[in-house]
This record gives C-alpha cells, sequence and structure tokens, in this order.
C-alpha cells in the first residue's frame, strides 16, 4: 500500500476498529470516527457475544444463511487475537450451546433436526473447521432425551433440544482489549463525538478523492472513505450517491445488566467465566 493514503473509516465499533488496525498495521494513516465519545459503546459491546455456525439460521432451509457466515466465525478467533495480540482463552464460553425447540416454532422439531445435522456437516467439511474457538471439525448437533430436557426446562411450551458446538465470547472484555489496541496505535487518529454527516466523491481532487463532513468540521478530504456506521451507514451512503440495496430491519432488544460482588448461576447459559462475571446477563 501506497505511505500517503489517509482513509477515514466511519464508525468505531467492532468493524470500524478492525479495519482501522488492519490498515494501520500496513501503514495507512487512518481517521477513525465515531458519534460516541469513546469506541465501541453500541452494539459491538453490549450483543451476545455468539460466533454464528449457522445454527441459529434454521428459517433457511436453502443453508445459504450458515454458508455466509460459516468461513468468517470460523477464523474469528484468530484474527482477533491476531489484532487484539492476546489470547481469548478464558473468556470463551466453556460448553456446547443449547437450542431449544417452541412447539408452536415456524420449524418444527423434526425439521430443525435435521437442519441442524446439515449444518453440522457444512461446519465438518470447511477446511477451516479446527480453528474455530474450539475444534469443530467434529461437530455434531446432539438431540436431548426427554429425561434431560424435562431436566434442562420444565416447560410443556417446549418440543425439543439441541446442543450445538457454537460458543460465544465475553464481548465487554473483548471490546475493552480493542479500545487499548486503537489507543496504542500510531497512525489511528480517533475523532470522537463528531457526528458524521456526509461521505462524498471528489473525482480526481489532489487533495484526496473523498470528503468526509460531520456536524463539527467542514468537509475534509481523504484517499478513501470505509462506511462502517451500522444503524447509520444508510444515510451516508445515500450521500456518496449509494442506493439502499434492500430493505433494511433493525432489531432492538433490552437488557438488564446488574453488578454483584460474586458471581451469579442462573438457569440460563453463563456468559462470564472471567473477572468481568460480575456483570451477569439477563435476558
Ligand atoms: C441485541 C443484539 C444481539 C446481538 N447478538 C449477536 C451475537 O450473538 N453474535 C453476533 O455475531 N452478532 C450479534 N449481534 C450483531 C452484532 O452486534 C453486530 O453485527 C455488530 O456489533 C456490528 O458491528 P459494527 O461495528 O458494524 O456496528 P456498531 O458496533 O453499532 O458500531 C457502529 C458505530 O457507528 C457509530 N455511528 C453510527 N452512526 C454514526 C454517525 N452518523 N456518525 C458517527 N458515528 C456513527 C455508532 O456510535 C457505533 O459506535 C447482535 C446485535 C444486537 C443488537
Amino acid at each position: 500500500m501506497r505511505a500517503h493514503r489517509h482513509i477515514a473509516v466511519l464508525g468505531a465499533g467492532i468493524m470500524g476498529c478492525s479495519t482501522a488496525l488492519f490498515l494501520a498495521r500496513r501503514g495507512v494513516a487512518v481517521s477513525l470516527f465515531d458519534e460516541a465519545g469513546e469506541p465501541f459503546t453500541g452494539a459491538s459491546r453490549w450483543n451476545e457475544g455468539k460466533i454464528h455456525l449457522g445454527y441459529l439460521c434454521s428459517a433457511d432451509s436453502s443453508l445459504r444463511s450458515a454458508q455466509h457466515v460459516l468461513s468468517g466465525s470460523l477464523l474469528f478467533g484468530k484474527l482477533t487475537e491476531e489484532l487484539l495480540d492476546t489470547s481469548l482463552d478464558g473468556v470463551i464460553t466453556e460448553q456446547d450451546d443449547l437450542y431449544l425447540c417452541h412447539r408452536d416454532s415456524l420449524v418444527p422439531a423434526d425439521d430443525m433436526a435435521h437442519y441442524l445435522a446439515q449444518v453440522s456437516s457444512l461446519v465438518r467439511s470447511h477446511p477451516d473447521a479446527g480453528k474455530y474457538l474450539v475444534d469443530a471439525s467434529q461437530a455434531r448437533a446432539r438431540q436431548l432425551s426427554r429425561t434431560e430436557l424435562n431436566a434442562t426446562t420444565g416447560a410443556d411450551e417446549i418440543s425439543a433440544g439441541f446442543h450445538v458446538p457454537e460458543r460465544s465470547v465475553e464481548t465487554n472484555w473483548v471490546a475493552d482489549r480493542f479500545l487499548q489496541a486503537v489507543a496504542a496505535e500510531p497512525r489511528i487518529t480517533l475523532r470522537l463525538g463528531e457526528r458524521v454527516l456526509a461521505a462524498q466523491p471528489q473525482g480526481n481532487s489532489v487533495h484526496g478523492r473523498w470528503t468526509v463532513a460531520t456536524d463539527l468540521r467542514q468537509p475534509e478530504h481523504y484517499s478513501e472513505v470505509i462506511n462502517a456506521l451500522w444503524h447509520g451507514r444508510m444515510g451516508v451512503d445515500q450521500t456518496a450517491g449509494i442506493a439502499a440495496a434492500g430493505v433494511w430491519s433493525n432489531r432492538y432488544r433490552q437488557s438488564l445488566f446488574l453488578r454483584t460482588r460474586q458471581r451469579v448461576r442462573t438457569p440460563l447459559r453463563n456468559y462470564c467465566h472471567r473477572p468481568l462475571r460480575r456483570h451477569q446477563k439477563l435476558q
């Protein structure tokens, strides 16, 4: 890459911070924008941290959704450890995830069992299956027996349960390491507290082929712009003349976070098993 490139990365969630780190470590100057006061205040910090292998997408029996997420998820741990220069050991959930099937599920239990078996086969045949958070090269979904299901949930509404070899990472821990990594990178200039309003192409201007305008500054020139704004992305894309590719949906969830002096065991799965476990997530 040419040394004089100066790239604006819009949005300092996991996408923007990862991109900024990759670029900076290849010698590129990066300005990293976020309207919040620090990186990682949004979905990237507060999501469930599940590194999806595709088991969740049983409503898409074509397996396209599973194929879409699989390659990136298998390499998530390796790439993240490389970016953060630290091991994820200890912030990965210890047990296989459990999927429960509601009796009114759009995907009936038998179809779900079939779908999960297909995903397992997809995972096993992937060349990077051994590089997942745990070795997934022997991935299998296992249906709970009736006794196991009753011991797990007494709810009549649940018709079946399946263990799948999916894991989650502790997102607060990961977020904090990203903050440190970005702060330690001299080629990244943080532009926090600035709302990006527009990114526009400028033809072949010698000052840079793109401008970025924010609520605080006049348009500034950059050689390229990478839009990682998540919920803000489409509005800024439009200012660059890029039309929305399709219908956009947003997911909102309310969560309750408690701080306790000691570990709390809930009947739900345990997300945290390091010191941060004081933040027990209830859903
Ligand atoms: C409740 C919930 C649970 C989820 N669970 C999972 C899961 O288990 N596994 C999984 O893989 N994914 C999960 N996801 C999805 C995952 O969180 C997102 O795909 C991921 O965090 C997106 O990262 P990002 O960097 O693109 O966006 P974000 O983390 O949202 O970062 C975008 C940044 O852009 C900034 N921004 C937006 N507009 C502007 C603007 N105009 N100017 C300046 N800054 C702006 C925001 O402040 C934000 O910091 C979940 C999402 C939600 C909401």
